[in-house]
């Protein structure tokens, strides 16, 4: 009886949450964009010589223009990223290439990961790795290549390696989802460093432990690090390698109820990421990182996947690591919708508010100059007139459209933090 797995991610994937707002806010801040350019063509057509407006405030529209490119800039290179953390050869390598659904990083004896390597969906559908201190695209055609490239460079444990892959095989690379692989925590001492350079920015954190030993000291002090330097880190535990488990049933249970406990135990009481205890087991799970990936690849490729060789259990662990993926790709998106966006629409806010204030203001001035110049001279007057109607319905109308735009903005960033 072969076996037939539904992939996890499916159209209704939590990761849409932040594809969707990202896209929306994209729109949105397009058409901010679209509104500062007419102010500031509006500003630069003013008269030269007129007292209406000073340089100053053409330069803070102009500037304002620039703010609003560059966090289009950002937005279109905002994504979710989960780092994984754990000793070395607990499966850290292959539970990324199970998330992947194919084997991209090399893993196993003599593969040990001695850099950061961030993997990345590829715009151009080609694969090929870019280090840290270049801009050469190098061709990576298989891991072998690329476990070749990764031994061959003299990289430091602090460096990052930045692998672009195709996404049509693998859905969350298409969903803005980067995925960094890191060297084991027991063996470099530069976690301080690697904090500072690949932590603060990232959405989720995984600790790939070993099913087959208690969480290690090492492995909660890096967690400690990194809690110090982030305000309640989203952390998930992989208990990896519970394949084993298979070979002892008569403890299974007891070992499953132990290492759950004293997770839980370092998640709320330790590290005090997660505020009760049931929150904290929702974040902690079973697996086999091996068995599900090669399942994946076996799926792939139309082999049936129970080809005898799977341990007792294989369903159980397998269904595990889909629930563990729906809670991390939930987790991941709802965060990283709040941390970057959230931003990105307070800055937009204040521009746009500081827009509409100058342009209150030229309004103000060119209706208080036409008061006072009043009757003397017919052609100023007409002048006046003219640009006050132009100022009124370009203020008026911006303000309405700016002020809508904000308002929609807000609906829409709580919504999507809401959902
Ligand atoms: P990393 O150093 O943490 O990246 O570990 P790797 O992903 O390179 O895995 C180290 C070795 O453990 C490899 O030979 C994997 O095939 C094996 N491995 C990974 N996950 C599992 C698992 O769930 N069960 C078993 N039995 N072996 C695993």
């Amino acid at each position: 009886n072969s076996l037939s797995i539904s992939p996890t991610t499916t159209v209704q994937s939590p990761l849409q949450i932040f594809v969707r707002a990202k896209k929306r806010i994209n729109d949105i801040f397009g058409e901010v964009e679209i509104y500062i350019g007419d102010a500031s063509k509006f500003f630069h057509a003013l008269p030269q010589d007129s007292d209406l407006t000073s340089q100053e405030e053409v330069a803070v529209v102009d500037g304002h223009g620039e703010k609003i490119k560059g966090i289009r800039e950002v937005l279109a290179r905002d994504h979710m990223k989960v780092a994984f953390f754990g000793r070395t050869s607990n499966g850290k390598s292959t539970v990324i290439n199970s998330m992947l659904r194919e084997r991209i990083l090399p893993s196993g004896i003599g593969h040990t990961t001695n850099c950061f390597i961030q993997v990345e969906g590829s715009e151009n559908g080609e694969s090929y790795l870019i280090c840290e201190d270049s801009d050469e695209r190098k061709n990576v055609k298989s891991v072998s290549q690329l476990a070749h490239s990764l031994c061959t460079d003299s990289l430091g444990d602090s460096s990052l390696v930045r692998v672009y892959w195709p996404t049509d095989k693998c859905p969350l690379l298409r969903d803005d989802v980067v995925l960094v692989d890191s060297p084991g925590i027991d063996v470099s001492p530069n976690l301080d460093s690697w904090i500072d350079r690949h932590c603060l920015d990232a959405d989720v954190f995984v600790l790939v432990a070993n099913s087959e030993s208690t969480l290690m000291l090492t492995e909660k002090n890096f967690f400690f690090k990194v809690s110090a330097r982030l305000s309640k880190p989203n952390v998930f535990v992989l208990n990896n390698r519970w394949d084993a488990s298979a070979n002892e049933p008569e403890y299974l249970e007891e070992v499953r109820k132990q290492h759950l406990l004293r997770t839980v135990d370092f998640l709320v009481d330790e590290l005090k990421v997660c505020a009760t205890r049931t929150e904290a087991e929702q974040r902690v799970f079973f697996v086999s990182a091996k068995e599900v990936l090669q399942a994946r690849i076996n799926e792939f490729k139309g082999v049936p996947i129970n080809t005898g060789m799977v341990a007792d259990g294989f369903h159980s662990r397998y269904f595990e690591f889909q629930d563990f993926e729906r809670k991390f790709e939930e987790c991941i998106s709802k965060s990283a919708v709040r941390t970057k966006f959230d931003h990105h629409t307070k800055r937009g806010k204040a521009i746009v508010s500081d827009t509409r204030n100058v342009m209150e203001a030229l309004l103000e001035r060119a209706s208080a100059k036409k008061a006072t110049k009043g009757q003397s001279r017919r052609e100023v007057l007409d002048h006046l007139d003219f640009t006050e109607k132009q100022l009124q319905l370009v203020t008026v109308e911006m303000k309405d459209k700016i002020c809508k735009m904000v308002e929609e903005v807000e609906h829409k960033v709580s919504k999507a933090l809401s959902d």
